[in-house]
């Protein structure tokens, strides 16, 4: 971090707030010009408060130089994550394949749909039994009946099971989930997030409606502070000027996080689009990007859907789809070559 002074910063107050710094844990060294003296900082400067040290009378400007998230930072951890997530691995060269309804409407549709994503290649099922809906008219979901009927599609296909907590209070119903997604709109219930660090779960960790790419980091980094390694970042559309979409699928998220990350990332071109039609050629485009995965609505009767059905593709879309996801993957991971 770099603090730039103002001409008239007195040798006093310059001389307390090094101490001050220094308090903090990090090493200062000033350079004294003719116009500015410039302090540099190093060492750990993440928890330092750059709006406080901003607003001291002396200082005229403060720029970081390194970024403020630590254990999300791919700079401090070089390879990789791997994310384990019951019986299957996201990330280091796997491509997931996360599939199911947007939300949990009956033992039997959970388990119809969860055995028909397996057949096709999926690697997860999704569900969501606790549902953020934008209406308190809407349907808001089964609860914790959801979550077993979500259990009982597991035991049926062996496929591990990921579904969306929206409150701390509801940690003890999701102790036999595989991976605990926090949606969209709680991406920065820090509370939460703290709660999920705490615990051993691995934490999908879904992008905010307008969040960037730093303070999406910052809320993994608040989950990976507490002690929990395991977070998986997934891009569902963010909010833009256009309408015709749903939201817009950012998919240079891919690159980037992977560049500041070492994170594992996948799409959600569902939510992204809002139109099923829209999926398969969103999907496609995001492995081509190097996502290690995709989570991806499947309903057997979208038109009836309870929520979402509008982009949720029917079984044997997917089913068409998820080979040739596998197969570019493939083609690409060969570095391209054809056999
Ligand atoms: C979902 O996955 O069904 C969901 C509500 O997602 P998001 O938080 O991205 O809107
Ligand atoms: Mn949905």
């Amino acid at each position: 971090m770099i603090v730039v002074l103002k001409k008239n910063a007195s040798p006093e107050r310059l001389k307390s707030l090094v101490s001050w710094l220094e308090t903090k844990g990090v090493s200062v060294h000033s350079s004294v010009g003719e116009a500015h003296t410039i302090l540099g900082l190093v060492g750990d400067t993440s928890a330092l408060d750059i709006d406080l040290i901003s607003a001291l009378d002396i200082v005229e400007d403060v720029k970081r130089v390194q970024e403020p998230y630590k254990n999300a930072n791919r700079k401090f951890h070089p390879e990789d994550t791997v994310v384990p997530v019951g019986n299957t691995r996201v990330g280091g060269g796997s491509l997931t394949l996360i599939a199911g309804p947007c939300s949990v409407e009956s033992e039997e549709q959970v388990v119809g749909i969860a055995r028909a994503v397996k057949a096709a290649g999926a690697t997860m099922l999704r569900g969501g039994a606790f549902k953020p809906r934008t209406s308190p008219y809407s349907f808001q979901g089964l609860g914790a009946r959801g979550l077993d009927f979500l259990k009982s599609a597991r035991a049926e296909t062996g496929l591990p099971i990921v579904t969306e907590i929206m409150d701390i209070g509801q940690l003890s119903l999701f102790a036999d989930v595989d991976l605990i997604q926090v949606g969209a709109r709680n991406m920065q219930n820090f509370d939460l997030l703290k709660a999920l660090g705490r615990q051993e779960k691995p934490v999908l960790l879904k992008r905010g409606l307008s969040a960037t790419y730093e303070e999406w980091l910052m809320s993994a980094e608040y989950v990976m502070a507490g002690g929990n390694e395991n977070v998986i970042l997934c891009e569902r559309g963010i909010r833009t000027f256009e309408t015709y979409t749903r939201n817009t699928q950012d998919l240079a998220a891919v690159p980037v996080l992977k560049k500041l990350s070492h994170l594992p990332v996948i799409i959600d071109p569902s939510h992204a689009s809002g139109r099923s039609w829209l999926v398969p050629p969103m999907a496609t485009a995001a492995v081509a990007a190097g996502a290690d995965g995709l989570i991806v609505e499947v309903h057997n009767d979208p038109e009836h859907a309870l929520c979402d059905g509008a982009q949720s593709l029917r079984p044997e879309e997917f089913a068409a789809l998820a080979p040739r996801l596998c197969a570019l993957h493939g083609f690409l991971a060969a570095g391209g070559e054809t056999k």
